[in-house]
């Protein structure tokens, strides 16, 4: 895996001698930039024929597309069921309107009491670090979340952190987005920084996506600032699927926990992607490998634009009852429902 700090370069000197520094982009930023954002692009890489694309440029109208390269060389060439590019390839399926799925299904809209912080649950509070994610999963309960009036700045920060102060009973700051690791280190560390100095916080927890689809995200400036707080760390990795773990992920996960943090999982039951025991089974033993431990399989939240990805709780719970005969306790995820203002996820 390559890590690679920001690299700072003093300017040529001119006649004037001057000192402003070129910050040149990571190599987990320039790839995150080069992420493929045409449907096109995407079907043609992967060999898909004609008959896709139509269906890709709608759903892109919708919710657009983002796949990075190194996400992309997991998938099988020629192949439109590959678990990996149902995840992020856009269909028509998604402009159908079905009863009960919503913009909101979470209804976060409710729990805002601050630009960017999200307080759904006593004692943990949800700051969004960042608008932007490094992959657009097709079944995104924030495929619809409105972004733009959510992304602070510094000063909307100190109103976020003001909120965190004033609340002693708010023992854990969960980082999300978007994807909280696609805002820069030098942001996290700042924000970083006055977490580490609200007395009653005790843990930081970092929900994200960006050490599978990108893995040299977890480069020497993130284990850096990680490695300085004095909270404790949990990263939840978002995984659906034993195909996306690769030697890159491995390693990435391996460099985390040199870091200290307790690393676990979460997958949402997807069809026509982890719906199998055997699916959901090998990912539960391939992320134990890697040294994440499964913590929850979501059922699908109803978003609008997702229903073709849903499987029936009955269904659910046959799967989790046959996963049980093949897996050993620590290795069983719990199947839950988020349900708009319960206190906690539901266990199916
Ligand atoms: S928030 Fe997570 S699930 Fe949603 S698009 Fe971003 S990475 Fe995918």
């Amino acid at each position: 895996m390559i890590t690679r700090s920001p690299v700072v370069l003093q300017r040529q000197a001119t006649s004037q001698p001057d000192t402003v520094p070129l910050i040149l982009p990571s190599a987990w930023q320039a790839q995150l930039s080069d992420a493929i954002r045409d449907p096109g692009e995407l079907c043609r890489r992967l060999g898909l024929d004609d008959g896709w694309l139509p269906g890709a440029e709608r759903g892109h109208t919708l919710f657009e597309v983002r796949v990075p390269e190194a996400f992309l060389a997991r998938m099988r060439h020629g192949d439109p069921d590959d678990p990996l590019l149902r995840q992020v390839l856009p269909l028509a399926a998604e402009g159908k309107v079905v009863p009960g799925y919503v913009a909101d299904p979470l209804e976060e809209a409710d729990h805002t009491p601050a630009r960017g912080l999200i307080h759904k649950y006593a004692g943990r509070v949800l700051l969004i670090a960042s608008p932007v994610c490094a992959v657009n999963c097709r079944y995104c309960f924030r495929r619809h979340f409105p972004y733009e009036q959510n992304a602070p700045s510094r000063s909307q920060w100190e109103a976020s952190l003001e909120y965190l102060r004033a609340d002693t009973s708010i023992s854990e700051a969960i980082l999300s987005g978007g994807d909280p690791l696609a805002a820069s280190d030098r942001q996290l560390t700042w924000l970083v920084e006055r977490l580490d100095t609200i007395p009653h916080l005790k843990r930081l927890r970092i929900h994200t996506r960006l050490p599978v689809v990108i893995p040299d995200r977890v480069d020497d400036a993130l284990l850096g600032w990680l490695s300085a707080t004095r909270l404790q760390k949990v990263v939840v990795l978002h995984i659906n699927h034993a195909n996306e773990i690769d030697d890159a992920v491995v390693a990435a996960c391996a460099r985390l926990k040199g870091a200290g943090v307790t690393l676990l999982n979460q997958s949402v039951l997807l069809r026509g992607i982890n719906d199998s025991v055997d699916a959901l089974a090998t990912l539960s033993e391939r992320l134990f490998e890697a040294g994440v431990l499964p913590y929850y399989l979501h059922v699908l939240d109803p978003v609008a634009g997702a229903a073709h990805f849903d499987v029936t709780d009955e269904e659910a719970r046959e799967l989790v009852a046959g996963l049980r005969e093949t897996l050993p306790g620590f290795l069983m995820p719990r199947l839950v429902r988020e349900i708009p203002g319960e206190a906690s996820k539901t266990p199916l």
